[in-house]
């Protein structure tokens, strides 16, 4: 479910391009504000009970992208996932399943952001380069992958 404050803003950010807020690209929306992290267009596709052809949502990903709305995340090999970007959905980092390529978001508690944040600004200074964001990429073993006979991701959910 999309909370209505993300559709209100999302309606208002696409107006303002000018550009539509179909019912198609308002069910990719709901599918991922209701994920646990960025989803590859094939995941989409299987989570809109594949009735959208595979053609208006990569169209639909793609309008949704240059609008700001979707954010792509390039971790895992060649697949591109997207997720609802930051300014809608909160600073968050990610974790990146080594084996099944799942990817998770994960919110550090405040106080360690800011240490992270510190770091990073004090780390890239003397480059000359002034810190503005920073979003992690944690790289490991999801829990599924770690018991295989407790998990319930299929194996293979990254592939395509
Ligand atoms: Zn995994
Ligand atoms: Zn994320």
């Amino acid at each position: 479910m999309v909370s209505q404050q993300i559709d209100r803003q999302i309606a208002a950010r696409l107006a303002a391009s000018g550009i539509r807020y179909t019912s198609g690209r308002r069910r990719v929306v709901g599918v991922l504000a209701a994920a646990d992290g960025p989803r590859s267009a094939a995941e989409l596709h299987d989570d809109l009970g594949r009735k959208v052809p595979l053609s208006s949502l990569y169209r639909s990903l793609s309008v949704l992208t240059d609008a700001g709305v979707l954010a792509p995340h390039h971790g895992s090999g060649r697949i591109v996932r997207y997720e609802l970007a930051e300014w809608l959905m909160g600073h968050h980092h990610h974790l990146v399943c080594a084996d099944c390529g799942a990817v998770d978001d994960v919110e550090l508690p405040e106080p360690w952001e800011s240490a992270l944040a510190v770091l990073v600004s004090e780390a890239t200074a003397p480059q000359g380069f002034i810190a503005a964001s920073h979003t992690l990429e944690i790289g490991g073993l999801c829990p599924g992958c770690l018991n295989p006979e407790q998990g319930t991701r299929s194996k293979g959910a990254g592939i395509g």
